[in-house]
């Protein structure tokens, strides 16, 4: 793994070592190797700042994973400036909440309806410059070729990017991500694999040394796990991407790119997996290759790794616990300790500290459930433009509060719910994500989402929503007797709704906010 202390440091490194190794590969165009990306990058950058982007300026991307989002959100960061990764299904009122909030020079835009660079309010009011990716691109082709990257002077915590957290328990926020954090990411990632490889290498899949390794790229560009792959591990470590581009996710193009590129490692959410798993054709394409299967971001349940491990043995699975305030660093679950232990998250990450507090902020022995507080090279600078929000999370010590409930067995860190999500029944405390796990353990259970219900006598009662296995019936009693079997009597769902798919976030969270209002508005 390569260090370098800021991120054009790091494509320029690729560049100087591997300029001829495929890097971005999408459908119907020539892969663009790390060298061939270096001269683009260069001249895109040169056509920003004649746009006039400086350093410290923001610079606001609306657009799905395209080629020209990659190269332009690399210029960004190349003059020092700050990329806003806005998210692409946003509509126009969110859209102005985060333009307002990080009021950018420029805004780049798609050409697709919805994802356009048009003029919001703010847009019309600030007066703000809105460009096409397409157009940037035309512009930068006239461009001699042959510049290099500008020079901005970039230090170690200078911001690169604002990424908007998921919003999955209200409205999405402005984190602030530095350089440091950013070149973190790729250090975290190979770390944690190659100590994997270092202790039990044998017992998993390998790529031959002569094949490059190579990702398919789910996660948008604007959320953590999409931005740090492309920008820090593939340049890292000589990795090849393979976008699926534009377009919401779908388990056959995933095989069929998987098939046809050589995919050696998917990264992904598990309702990605469920349903890649579920496929009726699964068999009929080339997955022997595939050595690695990473999720993060949401629940993974055990249930869901058996199957995994069952349909493509050899394949190492890992499970990382992060959020977009650490830039996805926090636990790692993988190997033995992942085969042994697949109800926790796993150990922190080297350099990374985990802490459980109690409210008042006061450490918590081994064993007993608090807040999870994260320290380390990933956590971010702070809320943009919040200073009471980032003090709120972040102690005189930089620990991040993380919003999680959890608790420590020796290095391993069992997460028992967002804060948040704790259901309050009765005297009893419940974490949704230990029903979850039970629930998917039923063979005719595919996915499952519990929360808390108002409850005139217990304050809150149990409420289970549950996704069917294509083509099986299962009732409401069935789901509880199963669930009785190995819960407390108290865990046991009151209410059980079944539903064909459940509400996700793009970083495939599940809308637990959406299903509360759902279930209010039923009555
Ligand atoms: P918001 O902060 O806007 O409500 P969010 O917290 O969902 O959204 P992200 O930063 O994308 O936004 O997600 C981080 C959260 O995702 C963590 O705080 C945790 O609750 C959950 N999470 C992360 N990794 C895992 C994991 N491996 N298993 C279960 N949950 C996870
Ligand atoms: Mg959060």
């Amino acid at each position: 793994v390569r260090r370098a202390p800021h991120l054009p440091a790091l494509l320029a490194h690729a560049r100087d070592t591997t300029p001829d190794l495929p890097y971005l590969v999408f459908e119907g165009v020539e892969p663009i190797t790390f060298g061939r990306a270096y001269e683009l990058v260069a001249v895109y950058a040169r056509v920003l700042a004649g746009h006039g982007v400086g350093k410290g300026d923001r610079v606001a991307v609306a657009a799905p994973n395209t080629l020209e989002h990659v190269l332009a959100y690399w210029a960004t960061v190349s003059l020092g400036a700050v990329l806003v990764g806005l998210n692409g299904w946003w509509t126009g009122r969110e859209m102005d909440f985060g333009l307002a909030l990080t009021e950018p020079v420029l805004l780049l835009g798609h050409g697709e309806p919805g994802l356009r660079a048009e003029a919001t309010p703010w847009m019309r009011a600030s007066g703000t410059a809105a460009l096409l990716l397409k157009d940037l691109h035309g512009e930068a082709l006239a461009v001699p070729s042959g510049a290099a990257l500008p020079e901005p002077g970039i230090a170690e915590d200078d911001p690169a990017a604002i990424m908007f957290t998921s919003g999955t328990t209200g409205l999405p926020k402005g984190a602030t991500i530095s350089h440091r954090n950013f070149v973190f990411f790729s250090q975290h990632g190979a770390l944690g694999g190659a100590a994997t490889a270092l202790l039990d290498g044998a017992r998993y899949r390998q790529v031959p040394p002569d094949v490059q390794r190579a990702s398919l790229v789910v996660s948008p560009l604007f959320h953590v796990s999409g931005a740090g792959i492309t920008l820090t591990s593939a340049p890292a470590s000589g990795l090849k991407l393979v976008f699926p581009g534009a377009g919401r996710w779908d388990a056959e193009r995933t095989l069929r790119l998987t098939h046809e590129h050589g995919v050696t490692q998917w990264s992904g959410v598990p309702t990605h997996y469920w349903r890649i798993l579920a496929h009726p054709d699964f068999a009929s394409f080339r997955t022997g290759q595939v050595t690695m299967a990473g999720s993060g971001g949401a629940v993974f349940p055990p249930e869901l790794m058996r199957h995994i491990q069952e349909t493509m043995p050899g394949v190492q699975l890992g499970n990382g616990y992060g959020m977009t305030e650490t830039l996805g660093s926090g636990t790692l679950l993988t190997g033995l300790m992942l085969e042994r232990h697949p109800g926790s998250v796993g150990a922190a990450v080297p350099t990374v500290r985990v802490q459980i507090r109690a409210e008042d902020g006061t450490p918590l022995p081994e064993g007993e459930v608090g807040e999870i507080h994260i320290k380390g090279p990933g956590v971010f600078l702070g809320y943009w433009r919040d200073p009471e929000a980032t003090a709120d999370v972040l102690d005189g010590e930089r620990w991040y509060r993380t919003g999680d409930y959890g608790r420590l067995d020796g290095d391993l860190l069992y997460l028992e719910s967002r804060i948040r999500d704790l259901i309050l029944r009765g005297g009893e405390n419940i974490y949704p994500i230990e029903i979850e796990y039970r629930l998917v353990e039923h063979p005719d259970i595919r996915e499952a989402a519990v929360i808390g219900v108002p409850d005139k006598v217990l304050g809150q009662e149990v409420k289970a929503f549950v996704v069917l296995e294509e083509g099986r019936t299962l009732t409401a009693d069935g789901v509880r007797a199963f669930a009785r079997e190995t819960l407390a009597p108290f865990k046991v769902p009151a209410h059980v709704e079944f539903r064909d798919a459940l509400p996700y976030t793009e970083t495939g969270k599940v809308l637990k906010r959406v299903l509360e209002e759902e279930h209010a508005a039923a009555g």
